[in-house]
């Protein structure tokens, strides 16, 4: 498959706004998943350097960053969000070459939202205020919104740039200074992210990068003493390991975005035809290689069959292929590691007894391409309905009605999404208000707005991404009580 031949970005360590070689000299491999060749070494940081990095980090917030205004901030991650746009195309090649995904998707979703989100939070910057609160006469008190500190971010593959700027965004409109680590099996765009920072002006030590694996730069950052509050994307595993280690520490706080395994669902009455889109999107957008993917969809018996044959049809028509044409819809997995986790669930599944009724294969013989998988005669406690598989494997599991559907989409250790689909809105109140989700969606799915809170019950996380709900994990708050 042919890849366009693009410049790399620079793939030093990003301390204090210079680009440096790690206090160990090491590297490790950038892999294209599309065609199983090295991109390019990376520079491999470790504990010594992150340390480095979060002196840096600190000196800044003490005696540089805190004496920017929120205008100024604003204003710096407005000139950021135009950097990024001037550069789309470049960016999304980039993203494509580096995860593999289409490049209309890198192009209008990750860029796009990117460049969205660093805009929504500039906008905020000069609004991150307290409250008064009246205490009776002769009293007065008031709540300020202080920045937390240094936060450290540990962001996984699936959306590299965009959920980078998720917490980005934020944690400047708040004020804090970053040391960051990307996922290792995706490291490019965010080198090239530190690049636009430097040049739309952001000070000496704001934004820290240090590219390497979980085991040592993560678990260091999650960790550190000098951190002060740590927001993670990823698996829930990881997520446990991160909290573990945050308490031992210092107690940082943290913000956890993680796993989910859920339920979309069709009931009787709804547009067959619509739902099977909003189906179709919910499950394969990104190649369900997404936290919040539909990946159990429940069809009400009584359309089962028409349901399915509608739906199967609509997943025939997903093009796969060459992630840089601009028709294909479907590109590899992100790496040979998930490629062979995604293809061992295939396998438990056809085990368990379930039935493969689209795909389970291959797609080609060189990338980490896997075709969008349906799997039917499914049963709820198979390991394929119960773990995340993060790849383009849906079950679909027939149900009677609505007590029974509410249990079962319920009846998982995750909370991070779920999809209604009726024409009968008091049914889709109903049964949103009752499913443990952070996010419900009704008549549509993978509606993820800037503007609104992004997170999940249960194992799904803890606090939020989006929203003017993420400032505030990025805040300490105090309250100071004066009499008079
Ligand atoms: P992962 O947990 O394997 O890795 C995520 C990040 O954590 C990477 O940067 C990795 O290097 C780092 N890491 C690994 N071990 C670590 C450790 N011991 N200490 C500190 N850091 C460590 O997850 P992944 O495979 O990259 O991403 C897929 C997962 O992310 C899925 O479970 C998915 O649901 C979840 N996800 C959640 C959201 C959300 O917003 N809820 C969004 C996207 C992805």
């Amino acid at each position: 498959m042919e890849v366009p031949k693009i410049k790399l970005p620079n793939t030093k360590l990003f301390i204090n706004n210079e680009w440096v070689d790690p206090v160990v000299p090491k590297t490790f491999k950038a892999i294209s998943p599309i065609t199983e060749q090295v991109i390019c070494e990376i520079s491999e940081g470790d504990a010594a350097d992150v340390d480095k990095a979060v002196k840096v980090a600190r000196d800044c917030f003490d005696n540089v960053w805190t004496n920017y205004t929120g205008e100024e901030r604003g204003r710096l991650l407005y000139k950021l969000a135009d950097l990024i746009d001037e550069e789309k195309e470049y960016i999304a090649q980039l993203e494509s070459l580096d995860n593999g995904k289409p490049i209309k998707d890198s192009f209008g979703y990750d860029v796009f939202s990117s460049s969205q989100t660093l805009r929504y939070y500039a906008g905020w910057a000069d609004k991150v205020q307290g409250k008064q609160i009246p205490l009776g006469e002769g009293f007065t008190s008031y709540t300020r919104h202080e920045p937390i500190g240094v936060v450290g971010f540990i962001t996984p593959w699936n959306f590299p740039l965009m959920i980078l700027a998720w917490k980005f965004g934020p944690a400047i409109a708040a004020g804090c200074t970053i040391v960051a680590k990307p996922s290792e099996e995706t490291s490019l765009t965010a080198l090239y992210f530190a690049e636009l920072v430097k040049k739309a002006g952001f000070p000496p030590g704001v934004f820290n990068l240090i590219c390497g694996y979980g085991v040592t730069v993560g678990n260091a950052i999650s960790g550190h003493m000098g951190i002060d509050k740590v927001s993670f994307t990823g698996s829930t595993r990881t997520g446990k390991t991160i909290m573990a280690s945050a308490a031992q520490s210092n107690l940082k706080k943290v913000t956890l975005e993680l796993g989910g395994k859920s339920p979309n669902i069709i009931f009787e009455d709804a547009d067959l035809e619509f739902a099977a889109i909003g189906a179709k999107a919910a499950m394969y957008f990104n190649m369900g290689q997404s936290c919040i993917a539909g990946s159990r969809l429940f069809v009400q018996e009584s359309i089962y069959d028409k349901f399915l044959e509608i739906f199967t049809a609509k997943v025939k028509e997903l093009k796969l292929g060459n992630p840089y044409d601009k028709s294909t819809e479907q590109g590899s997995l992100a790496s040979k590691i998930h490629f062979d986790r995604v293809m061992s669930y295939i396998n438990k599944g056809k085990e368990e007894g379930a039935t493969i009724h689209l795909g389970g294969g291959r797609y080609g013989d060189k990338g980490y391409f896997v075709e969008p998988t349906i799997f039917t005669n499914v049963k709820d406690s198979m390991t394929i309905c119960k773990e995340e598989i993060f790849g383009p494997v849906i079950c679909i599991l027939p149900f009677k009605n609505v007590d029974e559907v509410l249990k079962r989409a319920n009846d998982t250790e995750y909370g991070l999404a779920a999809g209604v689909f009726t024409k009968d809105i008091n049914l889709a109140l109903q049964v949103g208000n009752k499913l443990k989700a952070g996010s419900v969606w009704i008549n549509q799915y993978n509606m993820v707005n800037i503007q609104a809170p992004f997170g999940g019950y249960k194992q799904s996380g803890i606090g939020k991404d989006l929203g003017e709900y993420a400032i505030i994990d990025y805040c300490a708050i105090k309250t100071v009580a004066v009499s008079h």
